[in-house]
């Protein structure tokens, strides 16, 4: 037969077993096929009938169409400001951070011995951001704005003194996605949104705290400092969002009195992505410091006495306060905050002060040149944005501006114009021609030339900044490319990310992150769309995603996706406030009660608690399933107020848990609605489905089960799929419709969420097809049963299904050893000596390891994983018979750096060889930590949140 119809299949370069390795995993475990493993690992009545999906693509096919499809978004250079601004992403950035497996396949840096680099990024970032607010701490970035502005609320809301009051004062020049957002999740908690200038409103009792926009949404500036001074004098906190780049020249919130500041970093060089993703900032005041909602860096030191980074207090808080968490942030927006301050350290204090200046006088200069032919600008003060007032000639300047490739802002008569980083001289004098040329006149008439050296001022002078910032070393030392590149490079160096060797972390599905599915995602075609940019510029985008949405459909078994929740979190946030809104709709807005079972994820109580339901948690038996009596029990007892079941399946103990069909009939019979957290839809993919099984909602991680990096703790994306009856319910958008009437207002700031990694979700499933996504399922769950029956032998296995298989991941009890003092964190430690990260630790049973190898781990790492911890499994062998100590072993001195291993007074009983090259691979492949076992409580009892001066830490 002639080969002219070959074709490499992009499944066989994800999946990563080969088949004669298939094989031998089948031989291992006794079944003849991977059939009939399967059949021993899925329940027979929830298997789905097989994906109805487009036929494969190659990779090359695939970049073919997408280009196909790009050439029909219309890149216009965008004025509309609002939140969204064009940007100079340096290329060393682009290229080195942004399109670099390095910095974007890395995972959250909980094992912060191997994750040095990206912490010392964030924690330039939390200093970035202190310098610009002029506030004391800051987290490593939140979402988007929008839900940035709503957990300042929610705080200073939660941390008020008059537990009576319940007014948020809102200036109405707010953005208007973020006022939108603020109105959904101000409703769970009884919070008014009060419409008022804080400078005029009357500061009744009833007010706990006011929101400024700074800049205002239309541009203007104004000095809040006595208005400030009269809120707290009355016991209201204020709360800002204000944009970064203007606090390179406009005076700090922080310094006029401003108690939280939140905005987004897009504009430190963050492409628009039609939305995003871009990292939102979080600042405050120390006395905040335990209630700041997500991640916060802080600097300690390791077991060697040098300076290490770690993430401080509230890590995995929501494990461990539940519904009393202060927020349900999990995935953020990581390698974007890394990108910004990477940005931040590129330009340094100048060069930001250059382009913030830049932007000013380009402003003024388009001011005075429009205004050279009679209309008027509104703004007396302003940073970057200009009205103008234009009557009837809105309609031809919009079709001038088309004409022109302009996209400018338009409300009634009015025209708007913000000036960002890329905006030229030459593009000031384009924005002058269209003006005039609807007076009737030439630009010839106006020499623009003549205004450059007698600009105005627009900023009053008690608002120009007068305080330093970025002063650190860090941020004046890297200005020349070899510079940049060489730091961003020894930060890449100190972290361990799927270049170097599986992730093996239960429940977060660390799956192969595809170039060819990467590629697109920095092409200016889909990079350098404004989210409310026109919909005739945008239907590249508009036909990617409604694809996307009917293969999510189809693959969930659900009626419809929204895209608008930007991480799974958030989709659980989103889904629970549509089932609000379905039971509203039904006049039964008294449900209130959500079940959820012992084992769960901590964002799904702290996201019931965030919708205002009362959680009730349902028991698991001994063998890790949900008790079905129990939940039958108190969903009868509940059933006036069920609201509610949020459940994980396969269950979070890696199981498929046969009655799930069952426990869903028990939740609708009682009148609630389940909740299916997709957290662990990788191990679904085509052989069941939530829809199939009766779930009615469904969020699903994209940065999980399709394929969009981890990037160290963000971006993701987590969608949500609905039931027919919800579909009316779905979030809607105050700036662009993407839902009916009933929908419930937005959750994020920008329509579909980080619109632009939705590409990479789009060519996982155009790669693959319906049949290679279920041979990657069945791959999985073959990689993880073969994970457990290699190492049952040497660790207990916690939980399996019926027939003893585990679903995609397995729990492996390291709690026996306990009694000869080996915890599970000596464990994970030691891994790293070995070169691989440690399994997710202590979730969702404490003194546990949940490893999930995922269907792109050849074989041949996988037993490289297993020989790693079957050789550590010895070495606690070792402790136990007395042939090592129980302190001074290589697990408690785990992880050992080079310059340890290295020095001159090695004291050890045991050997340098043993410690660093313990098996012989190592020899081939050894990843050296960067840092000593970190010292956890001594960073938590003196929190130091930003770039230390290099003399205040040698003091400490
Ligand atoms: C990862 C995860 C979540 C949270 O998703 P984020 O995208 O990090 O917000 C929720 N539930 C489970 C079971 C998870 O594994």
């Amino acid at each position: 037969m002639s080969n002219v119809y070959y074709q490499e299949k992009f499944e066989d370069r994800h999946n990563g077993p080969s088949s004669t390795q298939v094989d031998e995993m089948l031989k291992f475990l006794g079944v003849d096929s991977l059939d009939e493993l399967i059949e021993q690992t899925v329940p027979a009545q929830i298997r789905r009938p097989s994906l109805k999906l487009p036929k494969a693509l190659s990779e090359v096919a695939y970049l073919e169409k997408i280009a196909q499809i790009s050439d029909k978004n219309k890149v216009f250079k965008s004025f509309i400001g609002q939140g969204y601004y064009n940007v100079v992403l340096p290329g060393v950035i682009q290229r080195n951070v942004f399109e670099n497996p390095g910095w974007y396949t890395q995972y959250t840096p909980y094992q912060a011995e191997i994750a040095q680099g990206r912490l010392q990024a964030l924690l330039n970032f939390q200093t970035v951001v202190c310098d610009f607010t002029g506030l004391e701490i800051a987290n490593a970035s939140l979402l988007d704005e929008a839900t940035a502005a709503a957990e300042g609320m929610f705080m200073l809301f939660s941390a008020r003194k008059n537990k009576n009051a319940n007014v948020f004062l809102v200036a109405p020049s707010i953005f208007p996605q973020t006022l939108d957002v603020l109105k959904t999740r101000a409703v769970p908690f009884g919070i008014e949104l009060r419409m008022a200038d804080v400078a005029e409103a009357e500061l009744t009792e009833d007010v706990f705290a006011a929101f400024i926009q700074y800049p205002a949404a239309n541009g203007t500036v104004a000095d809040y400092k006595q208005v400030a001074d009269a809120a707290h004098a009355k016991g209201i906190t204020i709360c800002v969002a204000a944009d970064l780049m203007s606090l390179a020249l406009l005076t700090p919130p922080g310094e006029w009195g401003a108690d939280v500041v939140v905005g987004t970093t897009q504009r430190f060089g963050i492409p628009m992505g039609f939305g995003g993703p871009h990292a939102a900032y979080f600042a405050t005041k120390d006395s905040y410091k335990r209630n700041i909602p997500g991640r916060i860096i802080g600097v300690t030191s390791d077991a060697n006495g040098e300076y290490a980074l770690r993430m401080a207090l509230q890590t995995r808080e929501q494990h461990i306060r539940r519904d009393k968490a202060s927020s349900n942030i999990c995935t953020a927006q990581a390698l974007l905050a890394i990108m910004a301050s990477f940005y931040a350290a590129y330009h340094g204090p100048q060069g930001i002060k250059n382009i913030a200046t830049r932007i000013n006088d380009l402003a003024k200069l388009t001011a005075k040149g429009v205004e050279a032919f009679g209309y008027t600008q509104l703004n007396e003060t302003y940073f970057d944005t200009l009205r103008f007032k234009v009557g009837a000639e809105a309609a031809g300047i919009k079709s001038e501006a088309l004409n022109n490739e302009m996209n400018f802002y338009y409300e009634d008569d009015i025209v708007g114009i913000s000036i960002d980083e890329s905006t030229t001289y030459e593009d000031v004098q384009t924005i002058v021609k269209i003006f005039a040329k609807i007076k009737g006149n030439a630009v010839a008439d106006v020499d623009l030339a003549d205004f450059v050296n007698n600009l105005d001022t627009s900023i009053p002078a008690e608002l120009l900044r007068t305080s330093p910032y970025l002063t650190h070393p860090n941020f004046n030392s890297y200005h020349s490319e070899h510079e940049m590149l060489r730091y961003i490079k020894s930060l890449e160096a100190k972290d361990l990310s799927l270049c170097h060797s599986m992730i093996p972390l239960g429940s977060c599905t660390m799956k192969l992150n595809a170039t060819t599915e990467m590629v697109p995602v920095t092409w200016a075609r889909f990079g350098a769309l404004h989210p409310f940019a026109p919909a005739d510029q945008t239907s590249g985008y508009m036909q990617m995603i409604n694809e996307l949405n009917d293969w999510l459909s189809e693959i969930t078994g659900f009626a419809k996706m929204s895209f608008q929740p930007n991480s799974g979190a958030q989709g659980e946030y989103a889904g629970l406030m549509v089932i609000r809104a379905y039971h509203e709709s039904r006049g039964e807005s008294h449900r209130n009660v959500c079940l959820i079972p012992a084992s769960a994820h901590g964002t799904n109580p702290a996201s019931a608690s965030m919708a205002g339901l009362k959680v009730v948690v349902v028991k698991c038996d001994e063998r890790g399933n949900i008790d079905v009596e129990d939940l039958r029990a108190k969903a009868v007892e509940h059933a006036a107020n069920l609201n509610s079941l949020m459940v994980t399946y396969p269950s979070t103990h890696g199981v498929f848990e046969e009655p799930i069909i069952e426990i869903c009939n028990i939740i609708h019979e009682n009148g609630g609605q389940v909740y299916m957290d997709g957290a662990n839809m990788n191990a679904q993919v085509g052989l069941t489905s939530p829809g199939f099984i009766g779930a009615d909602v469904c969020h699903l991680n994209l940065h999980k089960t399709f394929c969009i990096p981890h990037g160290g703790g963000g971006p993701g994306m987590g969608p949500i799929g609905v039931a027919a009856h919800l579909v009316p319910f779905l979030p809607n958008h105050t700036v662009v419709d993407v839902s009916g009437e009933q929908g419930i207002s937005a959750v994020s700031s920008a329509p579909f969420g980080s619109a632009s990694i939705l590409l990479i979700s789009y060519a996982y499933i155009a790669m693959m097809g319906g049949e290679g996504l279920t041979n990657a399922t069945r791959t999985a769950i073959l990689n993880a049963n073969y994970i457990k029956a290699r190492l049952e032998g040497h660790y207990p296995v916690l939980y399996a299904g019926a027939n003893g298989r585990c679903a995609h991941e397995m729990i492996l009890d390291c709690r026996g050893f306990k009694n000869v003092g080996i915890e599970v964190a000596d464990i994970a430690k030691r891994l790293m000596d070995y070169g691989f990260h440690a399994p997710t630790v202590s979730f969702p049973v404490a003194g546990t390891l949940m490893v999930e190898p995922t269907e792109s781990e050849s074989k041949v790492e996988v037993d490289r994983f297993c020989d790693a911890l079957i050789a550590i499994r010895q070495e606690i062998a070792a402790v136990e018979a007395g042939q090592a100590d129980s302190v001074e072993n290589v697990l408690k001195h785990a992880p050992h750096t080079a310059a340890v291993v290295t020095s001159d007074d090695w004291n050890r009983p045991y050997s340098r060889a043993t410690a660093a090259y313990p098996l012989p691979y190592l020899k081939d492949r050894k990843f050296w930590p960067s840092v000593g076992r970190v010292n956890d409580s001594q960073g938590d009892r003196t929190l130091i949140c930003s770039c230390p001066s290099i003399e205040a830490y040698a003091e400490a």
